[in-house]
């Protein structure tokens, strides 16, 4: 995916597999836990994984949920 498609896509929201930035705050609470527990969050959130490959924004709150729930 280009930066153009990326920028257009967070414009007129989610249009293919993988979620938009506001879908992507809403689920990545569950995301982050499953991730954490060990479990498969990609089949859970799916969409999820792509959009943090694209997102450097969303990767770095996961980033940061993932060393707040292992710190727990
Ligand atoms: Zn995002």
């Amino acid at each position: 995916m280009t930066r153009d498609d990326e920028l257009l896509g967070r414009v007129l929201g989610p249009a293919g597999p993988e979620i938009g930035c506001e879908d992507c705050f809403d689920k990545l609470d569950r995301y982050v836990e499953i991730e954490v527990a060990g479990g498969d969050p990609d089949t859970a959130v799916p969409g999820m994984r792509e959009h943090l490959e694209g997102c450097p924004a969303c990767l770095e709150e996961h980033d940061s949920l993932v060393a707040l729930l292992r710190a727990r």
